[in-house]
């Protein structure tokens, strides 16, 4: 019930239009977001990297309702890539479809992250497309084959796959067969159970099935999670069928489970922490709080603090 509540609230316009432009707000935003500018956001890959783990920078923003918007999103994203070209930093890029411009028109959007991807391929990096809610997933399955077939972009581009959603497997065959890399997850949205997984046992049964399918493919793909019980399935998987720990990346969220990415380094597996920043963090935040609501007692503390 709390998930769902997170969730309508993430969806709330005034409520984050409120929160985004408060100091409140905003030092709320810190446990999870690495700060506003794109200077932040180097500033803590490069502390990540220290720890010798790689990142996936976010520019945070989704829905956009005009081109001028998804322009802008995407300036950022080309300044981000080039500036982790020439600071050699161990990064690529995730963005949202939206941000890029998917509800006002397709097109734009299409254009728009095509020419990122070609960005990308030039300096021999990665953008990998974050799969939001299920009104999009066809879509952006669609987007993701088709910036993959382009000449030049293989290998530089990436799809997101939910475990909650009872289409996954068909979808991660698909993508397999493409040769496409994938991002595992569980999947943060509110889903309904005629398409949805609703039952934690199950999206869990789910994630390791598919995790499974990822591992044996022989693509480098991404297994998302801070599930304990989910990264000792894959790498008992990973020990069982010989797969070499170079073979995949665990991921996580910047901000979450610190001390597991650390030890998950140590023990010689590939870690790649998501690192958000920007001014539109509010959706992001609160499905952060949806997914553990103990956190909201964790921020408050911090903002008295
Ligand atoms: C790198 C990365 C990229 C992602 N990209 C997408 C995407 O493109 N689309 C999408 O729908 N979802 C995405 N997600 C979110 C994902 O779908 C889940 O909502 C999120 O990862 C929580 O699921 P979990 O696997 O950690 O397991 P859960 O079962 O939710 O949590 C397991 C345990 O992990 C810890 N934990 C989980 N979440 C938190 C938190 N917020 N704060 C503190 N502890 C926590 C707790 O100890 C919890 O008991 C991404 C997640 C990661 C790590």
């Amino acid at each position: 019930m709390l998930r769902a509540f997170f969730i309508a609230l993430s969806e709330n316009r005034s409520l984050r239009h409120f929160a985004e432009q408060t100091r409140a707000g905003q030092k709320m935003s810190q446990r999870f977001v690495a700060g506003r500018s794109v200077e932040d956001a180097l500033r803590a890959t490069k502390e990540v990297n220290a720890l010798g783990m790689s990142v996936s920078v976010d520019n945070l923003g989704e829905n956009v309702t005009n081109a001028e918007e998804a322009k802008h999103s995407a300036e950022l994203y080309h300044q981000m890539l080039d500036a982790i070209d020439q600071r050699k930093l161990n990064a690529n890029v995730s963005l949202k479809l939206t941000h890029m411009g998917l509800d006002v028109d397709e097109k734009l959007a299409f254009d728009t992250t095509t020419a990122l991807v070609r960005r990308a391929a030039a300096i021999n990096n990665f953008v990998r497309v974050d799969m939001e809610g299920s009104p999009y997933t066809q879509k952006t399955l669609d987007f993701v084959h088709g910036l993959h077939a382009q000449s030049g972009n293989q290998g530089h581009v990436g799809a997101v796959i939910q475990a909650y959603l009872k289409r996954s497997e068909a979808d991660i065959e698909k993508l397999c067969a493409a040769g496409i890399r994938v991002r595992l997850c569980k999947g943060a949205y509110q889903e309904p159970p005629e398409i949805a997984f609703q039952d934690k046992s199950d999206v869990d049964a789910n994630y390791v099935g598919l995790m499974k399918i990822l591992l044996k493919s022989g693509i480098y793909h991404g297994i998302a999670t801070h599930d304990e019980k989910m990264i000792l399935a894959t790498k008992d998987f990973a020990r069982e069928a010989g797969i070499p720990a170079s073979a995949f990346e665990f991921q996580m969220l910047y901000g979450i489970r610190r001390d597991l990415q650390q030890q998950i380094i140590r023990e010689g597996y590939n870690m790649r922490v998501y690192i958000p920043f920007g001014t539109e963090w509010y959706p992001y935040f609160m499905r952060r709080l949806a997914e553990r609501p103990a956190n909201a007692m964790f921020v408050l503390k911090n903002l008295f603090r």
